[in-house]
């Protein structure tokens, strides 16, 4: 297929808009996989923060992330994405080049712990704030749970409501595809 698969969209939006030495978010930490992808385009001068309020998967993703090496320029945060304003370093605000966040459960752990439209609506927001302009946030959304169904719905009003001088709204998604697939919603700062 040379259309882009979900996260190989998700994953080339990030390499087009991440320089090295640059700062950016991974509010789903999860495992840590794409906490190691954006790590790797930062580079050793960057540096990436990342949020999870699930204290299990954090330490699997440090565990993961300092076999790779990783650690030194990562901080993560056991801590809801919806706090991203109060934790990250005021002074860096203005310079955040990218974010990412895959809603929904994580892969292989408790189901019942999901993110909500919420706080999701909320981080987005508090990134819309203090990310540089031309910065880029990706949202994979995932809709087969019910809660995700859910989420789906209010991000989407959400992000649909953004104002044009104030962002560019994509949204890329498989329409005939069986099983509620994911899509993602891209938003680039103005
Ligand atoms: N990107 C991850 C990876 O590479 O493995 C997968 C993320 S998984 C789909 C969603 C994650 O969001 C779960 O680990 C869950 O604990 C986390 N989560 C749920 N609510 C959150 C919140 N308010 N703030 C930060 N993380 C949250």
């Amino acid at each position: 297929m040379k259309l882009h698969k979900i996260l190989e969209f998700a994953h080339s939006l990030l390499e087009k808009a991440i320089s090295p030495n640059d700062t950016v978010v991974d509010a789903t930490v999860g495992n840590g996989y794409d906490t190691e992808f954006l790590a790797k385009l930062v580079g050793q001068n960057g540096h990436v923060y990342g949020f999870d309020i699930q204290e299990k998967a954090l330490n699997h993703a440090k565990n993961y992330l300092d076999k790779k090496n990783l650690l030194t320029n990562i901080t993560l945060f056991n801590k809801g994405h919806e706090t991203i304003k109060e934790t990250i370093p005021p002074h860096l605000f203005g310079n955040i080049s990218a974010a990412i966040f895959n809603l929904g459960y994580l892969p292989g752990g408790d189901k019942q712990i999901v993110t909500q439209s919420s706080t999701t609506i909320s981080a987005i927001k508090q990134l819309l704030e203090i990310m540089r302009p031309e910065a880029i946030l990706v949202v994979v959304i995932y809709h087969g749970h019910p809660e995700g169904a859910i989420e789906r719905d209010e991000v989407l009003n959400f992000v649909k409501s953004i104002d044009q001088k104030e962002a560019h709204v994509l949204k890329y998604e498989f329409i005939n595809q069986k099983n509620n697939p994911p899509f993602i919603i891209a938003i680039e700062k103005r």
